[in-house]
């Protein structure tokens, strides 16, 4: 008698099981169980992040660069990146945090690929690794925009009205 075992729970079933029969041509992967309980989105979740992790961590630079193309097509950005155009240093160039490759998940401390101007495509000369948190500060701002930020936050934070003592010791 033919078993599989669902990924997800899992639970050996017997091919012809009740949850594991299909009308389709292709077999189950999941029981029906977990299929109906969302259950096995969440197993998928973790599946792809278990696997981006892995590709993150043996080869990095090809994670980004294939990155850097699809969104270059979808945003009809020009490119014409190679891998050798990727290069994560240990450290964010922007903030000094280390840049963490290959926890799977998308965090401040991951390696991001900025287009040093905004307005130019991904092509040679325009990008640099930097920072989650650094581009995302940056977005696609100009110099002159965020120095214009910078001076809004200095006049703006210094006639800020003076912290209370309680409010200090709740925190
Ligand atoms: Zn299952």
């Amino acid at each position: 008698m033919d078993c599989v075992v669902c990924p997800s729970c899992e639970l050996k079933f017997d091919v012809d099981s009740e949850e594991m029969r299909t009308d389709g041509p292709m077999p189950r992967r999941f029981c029906h169980p977990c299929d109906r309980s969302g259950k096995k989105k969440a197993f998928t979740n973790e599946e792809s992040r278990l696997r981006m992790k892995e590709r993150m961590l043996t080869s990095p630079e090809k994670v980004m660069l294939c990155d850097a193309r699809k969104r270059a097509k979808k945003k009809g950005f020009e490119f014409n990146l190679d891998e050798s155009d990727i290069v994560i240093p240990d450290t964010c160039p922007v903030f000094g945090i280390p840049l963490f490759k290959g926890n799977g998940l998308q965090c401040p401390n991951s390696p991001s690929l900025d287009r040093l101007d905004s307005k130019l495509g991904y092509v040679k000369g325009n990008v640099v690794v930097i920072s989650w948190k650094a581009n995302d500060t940056k977005g696609d701002s100009t110099l002159a925009e965020i120095d214009a930020v910078i001076r809004w936050m200095e006049k703006t934070i210094t006639n800020l009205p003076a912290q209370q003592p309680e409010s200090q010791q709740a925190a």
